[in-house]
């Protein structure tokens, strides 16, 4: 399987088990398929899938709040309706319901 069908086979898996918790992926497929590329070049390159918007250590222990879903996606998407990536997202912020903020960053630098 190439690195595009293994982005398209994570976004259905994906899909369904983050939908039921109220995670949405964000409207701009192509961009969320980029998005799960990165993520999984990540699994395979470091063993886990760290998120793709930021320096891993390579340590798992020390990214583990960086881990996809990370552990700031809850209140992100609460405050600002998207994760810090914009891969994950509330039904209002793909509804244009409520402003496309940008997301500091939360996590406290090492
Ligand atoms: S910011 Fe988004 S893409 Fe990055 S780890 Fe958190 S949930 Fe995943």
């Amino acid at each position: 399987m190439n690195s595009e069908e293994k982005a398209a086979q994570l976004y259905e898996t994906l899909r369904k088990i983050q939908e039921s918790k109220g995670y949405f992926f964000n409207k701009d497929k192509e961009m969320v398929l980029e998005l799960l590329a990165a993520l999984q070049a990540n699994k395979d390159h470091y063993g886990y899938m760290v998120c793709p918007c930021r320096l891993a250590s390579g340590d798992r222990d020390q990214d583990k709040d960086i881990i996809c879903p990370c552990v700031y996606r809850e209140p992100d998407v609460k405050d600002y309706g998207s994760c810090y990536c914009g891969l994950y997202v509330s039904r209002d912020w793909n509804e244009e319901k409520i402003p496309h903020e940008y997301v500091p960053e939360r996590r406290t630098p090492v």
